[in-house]
């Protein structure tokens, strides 16, 4: 490691991914990370997090997301509008994210789905906003990037309506039960993992389940900066995740799985590169 690169994260908290990976969910856009987003960045790169794909949660950081993948290489974004902003869902919305999913920049229709833990927005405007940006994944052709809290059963009622007409689809930051991950999996979803199984006070039943994702069905995420890993070897000021910190994750799902870390690393990197179709650098 440089020892001259002004890297405020603690040594202990440097890992280097043991092949390049991609960071399939990273909140850059958010106001924490407006003052050093560069850097931020830069970190990722030192260790092997080589491709971001910023989650576009709203239309503000959608545009913003799109912006940045339009300048940095090796970032790409997604256009969606989150469940919990479903109540916001207009005609005039609707047609401004069709726009942004023209741009090259952007590979995945969300985050969007539906969030029955929190209901920031009733159920039903959840489930109209999310209806609308599954028929937008079926006109545009891109992949689906797929927030699901507490709702897995009337999730799965809606995809299986839709599976035929769109192409592909990541349930991000997947957290529930066995019988939802199988019944993702029977649809042939994708399966996005985060820290969340780094906690020992509710990841505790993820642990047991990562081995039944098949390792060309599953990708990774920080869902920075939120759901830092909470086994960390180290405290992080602020207790902001960020992308530099995936390798860890990583390590934890491969310990887990009992599956070999390099092998992990390289097969959900080509996973996440045939699912948001990137071209290899
Ligand atoms: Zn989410």
């Amino acid at each position: 490691m440089n020892a001259t690169s002004d890297n405020p994260l603690p040594e202990a908290l440097r890992f280097r991914g043991p092949a390049e990976l991609v960071d399939i969910g990273a909140n850059l856009t958010h106001k924490s990370f407006a003052s050093d987003r560069d850097a931020v960045i830069a970190r990722a790169r030192e260790a092997n997090v080589t491709t971001l794909i910023l989650t576009g949660t709203d239309l503000e950081h959608a545009e913003q997301a799109v912006e940045l993948a339009r300048e940095i290489p090796g970032v790409h974004a997604t256009a969606g509008v989150h469940p919990h902003d479903a109540s916001r869902w207009s005609p005039t919305l609707a047609n401004a994210m069709r726009d942004l999913h023209r741009w090259g920049e952007t590979v995945a229709v969300g985050e969007c789905g539906l969030d029955f833990n929190r209901n920031f927005s009733t159920p039903a405007e959840q489930e109209r906003a999310f209806e609308a940006q599954l028929g937008l994944a079926a006109e545009s052709g891109l992949p689906l990037f797929i927030h699901e809290r507490d709702a897995g059963q009337r999730m799965q009622d809606m995809l299986r309506a839709w599976r035929d007409d769109i192409s592909d689809a990541v349930v991000h930051c997947f957290t529930g039960e066995r019988q939802t991950l199988h019944g993702y999996l029977d649809l042939d979803l994708h399966i996005g993992l985060t820290g969340w199984l780094c906690d020992e006070r509710r990841g505790h039943h993820l642990r047991e389940l990562v081995g039944d994702i098949p390792l060309e069905r599953l990708m990774v995420e920080t869902d920075c900066p939120f759901l830092l890993p909470r086994n960390l070897p180290a405290k992080l000021k602020g207790r902001r995740h960020e992308p530099a910190l995936l390798p860890w994750i990583v390590r934890e799902i491969a310990h887990w799985r009992g599956t070999d870390e390099a092998e992990l690393a390289r097969a959900t990197t080509a996973t996440a590169y045939r699912f948001f179709r990137l071209e290899a650098a």
